[in-house]
C-alpha cells in the first residue's frame, strides 16, 4: 500500500547527527552525495541530495559532491554535467570543487599494496564461474580459493603485472583475505580490483585495473573526512566490510555508514537503467522529457525546488524502503504553485463570442491582480475587445441545465467574464456543418468590478481572452507516464505499461500579458491548472507551455 502521509517527517538520521554534535563527537558534520555518473538524477536522488546537503546545512557542516566513477564503461561527461546542474538547481552548493573517486586511484592502489603486505589480500585466478562455486551461499560456507595462500612477494609481483596490463580481462582479480565461512557473503574474500581494459573519462588510459565499489567507497569517505556516510538500505550488509577496510588500512579518518530506505513512487520507475531504456527506445523525448521522474524532467514540467524539498519533508526517513503515492508529490507542487504562481487566462478550445453592444475597433483595458492574495505580484492588463474567445465547454445552448451543475454560459442567460463584464448569450451562429461557430452576446454596462444589477443572476465566472489580442500558444498536456501502479513489478515488461495518452499537444490562445514571459515562468491558467513556459521551446511571441499539474487530483476517483 502506498502511503499518503503529509506531516513533516521523522528523521532518525537527524537524531543521530544531532546527538553526535551535542556530545561533541564530531567537530563538523561532513556528508557527501556520491552519484555514479551513468544517468540523469531522478526523484530518489533528489531525496538523497535533500538528506545529505540538507543535514550539512542544518548543522552548519559541509557536503561534498563526489562522482563515484569506479566503473569506467557506463559513465559519460553528459551525465556529470547534468548532475552538477541538477544539484545546483535544487539550491545546494557542494563544498570546494567537485570530487571524483578516480582522483584517489593512486591512493587506493597504495592501500591495496598495504593489504597485500599485511597478508590481507591476494591475487586470485579462479574464473568467475569457479569463484561463485567457491563462494557458497547464505546457508553454506564458502571454500578457500587455491590461490589464497600465495606469498606476499608473489602477490606483489602479480598485482604489478595486473596493473601493467599483462593479463587479459577476467584472468584474475585482487581479493581481500577475510573469511570464506562468514555468514555475511560480503566478507567472503571480496574483490578489490578487477581488470578492465577500457579508457576512463577522467583518468584516460592510465589504469587497466579498477577498484570495486566496496573497496573504493569507504576509503573515499575516509580521505574526504566524511563524518556521516548516508546511503540506502541495500548497503546495510556491506557495512561490516566498509568497517573492515577502515580498520585494516592506515586511513586518516573513520567515517560511519548509516542506511535509510529508498524512496519509490507508484506509477513511476526510479532506476537509472530503466529510465535510460525509456530514452534509448524513444518512449520519451530524452532524459528531461517532462513526463520523466528525473530532476531535469520535473524541472521542465514546472516542478520547483521548493516543492521537491517540501515533498521530501513529508516523507519519513525510515529504515525500510517505501512506495509513496505519487499524489503526495503532485500535492506538493500544487501547493507551492497555488501560493506563488501568477494567474493568467488561456483558452484551450476556443469558441468565438461577439459582444454586439461593444464598438468595433475599440479596446478597453481591464486590470486584474496577478494573484488573489499576493498584491506584491502586481497587476496585469487584459484587453477587452468586441470579439472574444471562451472555451467551447463553457457554453451550452440548453437552458434547462441546472444552475448548480452548469455554472457557465447558457443561451439566454448571464455569466461573468473573469475580471470584466457580465454578459448574456443572445444568439448562436452556426457554420455550414451545423457546428456552433460563434455566439453573439451583449454586455451588461457598469458591471466591471461591480455586483450584478437587480434581476440579473450570472451562473458563474468563466475565463476568456480577446480574439484580436490573444496570442496562439502550443500547450503540451501531460498525464502519468505509466498506467500501472507498479510498472516494474507487474507481470509484463514495464515498457508495456506506458500510458499512450501521456502527452497531447493542442493549440490554445493565451492572454497577451504572458506571451513574452521568460522560459520557466509558471502560471495558474485559471480554471485549467498550472503551466510552465517550456525551458527550451518557448520564445517571446511564440509561447509554448507545459502542463505541470491540474488544479485537482483527477486520478483520485479513477
Ligand atoms: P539507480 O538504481 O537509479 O541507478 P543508484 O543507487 O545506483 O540508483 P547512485 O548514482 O549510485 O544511483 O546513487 C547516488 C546516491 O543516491 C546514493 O547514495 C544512493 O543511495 C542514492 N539514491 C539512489 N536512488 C535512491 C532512492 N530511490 N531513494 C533514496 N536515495 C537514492
Ligand atoms: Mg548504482
Amino acid at each position: 500500500m502506498a502511503t499518503t502521509e503529509t506531516k513533516a517527517s521523522s528523521n532518525f538520521i537527524r537524531n543521530i547527527i544531532e546527538d553526535d554534535v551535542k556530545n561533541n563527537k564530531k567537530e563538523k558534520v561532513v556528508t557527501r552525495f556520491p552519484p555514479e555518473p551513468n544517468g540523469y538524477l531522478h526523484i530518489g536522488h533528489a531525496r538523497s541530495i535533500w538528506l545529505n546537503f540538507g543535514m550539512a546545512q542544518e548543522f552548519a557542516g559541509e557536503c561534498n559532491l563526489r562522482f563515484d566513477d569506479t566503473n569506467p564503461e557506463k559513465e559519460e561527461q553528459e551525465y556529470v554535467d547534468s548532475i552538477k546542474e541538477d544539484v545546483r538547481w535544487l539550491g545546494y552548493q557542494w563544498s570546494g570543487g567537485v570530487k571524483y573517486a578516480s582522483e584517489y586511484f593512486d591512493q587506493f592502489y597504495e592501500w591495496a599494496l598495504h593489504l597485500i603486505r599485511e597478508g590481507k589480500a591476494y591475487v586470485c585466478h579462479l574464473s568467475a564461474k569457479e569463484s561463485s562455486e567457491y563462494r557458497g551461499w547464505a546457508t553454506k560456507p564458502g571454500k578457500d580459493s587455491p590461490y589464497r595462500n600465495r606469498t606476499v612477494e608473489e602477490n606483489l609481483a602479480l598485482i604489478e603485472q595486473m596493473r601493467a596490463g599483462e593479463f587479459d580481462e577476467g584472468a584474475c582479480v585482487l581479493r581481500a583475505k577475510i573469511d570464506m565461512a562468514s555468514p555475511n557473503m560480503n566478507l567472503r574474500d571480496p574483490i578489490l580490483y578487477r581488470i578492465r581494459k577500457v579508457a576512463h573519462h577522467q583518468t584516460g588510459d592510465k589504469w587497466c585495473i579498477y577498484p570495486s565499489y566496496d573497496f573504493a567507497h569507504g576509503q573515499e569517505d575516509a580521505i574526504e573526512g566524511i563524518t556521516h556516510s548516508i546511503c540506502t538500505l541495500e548497503f546495510q550488509d556491506h557495512r561490516p566490510l566498509y568497517e573492515w577496510f577502515l580498520d585494516n588500512l592506515p586511513v586518516p579518518n573513520k567515517p560511519k555508514q548509516y542506511e535509510f530506505g529508498r524512496l519509490n513512487l507508484n506509477y513511476t520507475v526510479t532506476s537509472k537503467r530503466k529510465l535510460k531504456q525509456l530514452v534509448d527506445e524513444k518512449c520519451v523525448n530524452g532524459w528531461d522529457d517532462p513526463r520523466m521522474p528525473t530532476v531535469s524532467g520535473m524541472r521542465r514540467r514546472g516542478y520547483t525546488p521548493t516543492a521537491l524539498k517540501a515533498f521530501c519533508d513529508m516523507v519519513p526517513v525510515s529504515k525500510s524502503n517505501s512506495v509513496i503515492d505519487v499524489s503526495v508529490l503532485e500535492r506538493a507542487i500544487r501547493d507551492d504553485l497555488n501560493d506563488h504562481a501568477p494567474r493568467a487566462m488561456c483558452v484551450m478550445n476556443p469558441l468565438k463570442i461577439v459582444v454586439t453592444n461593444f464598438p468595433e475597433g475599440q479596446t478597453e483595458e481591464m486590470v486584474a491582480a496577478c494573484h488573489p492574495s499576493k498584491p506584491e505580484l502586481g497587476e496585469r492588463v487584459l484587453p477587452f475587445t468586441r470579439e472574444l474567445l471562451i472555451d467551447r465547454d463553457d457554453f451550452n445552448e440548453d437552458s434547462s441545465l441546472s444552475r448548480k451543475k452548469f455554472k457557465r454560459l447558457v443561451l439566454g442567460e448571464w455569466v461573468r467574464l473573469r475580471g470584466a463584464y457580465i454578459i448574456k448569450a443572445d444568439e448562436v451562429v452556426r457554420g455550414a456543418d451545423g457546428e456552433i461557430e460563434q455566439v453573439n452576446v451583449s454586455l451588461v454596462p457598469d458591471t466591471v468590478g461591480n455586483d450584478a444589477p437587480e434581476g440579473i443572476r450570472p451562473r458563474g465566472v468563466i475565463h476568456w481572452v480577446s480574439a484580436e489580442c490573444g496570442v496562439p500558444a502550443e500547450i503540451r498536456l501531460y498525464d502519468r507516464l505509466f498506467n500501472h501502479e507498479s510498472p516494474d513489478q507487474g507481470e509484463e515488461d514495464f515498457i508495456s505499461y506506458i500510458n499512450s495518452e501521456s502527452l497531447s499537444i493542442i493549440s490554445a490562445v493565451v492572454e497577451p500579458s504572458i506571451a513574452d514571459c521568460e522560459p520557466e515562468s509558471s502560471f495558474q491558467f485559471e480554471r485549467e491548472g498550472y503551466f510552465v513556459a517550456d525551458r527550451y521551446d518557448h520564445a517571446a511571441g511564440r509561447p509554448v507551455f507545459n502542463m505541470t499539474i491540474g488544479l485537482r487530483d483527477t486520478w483520485a476517483n479513477k
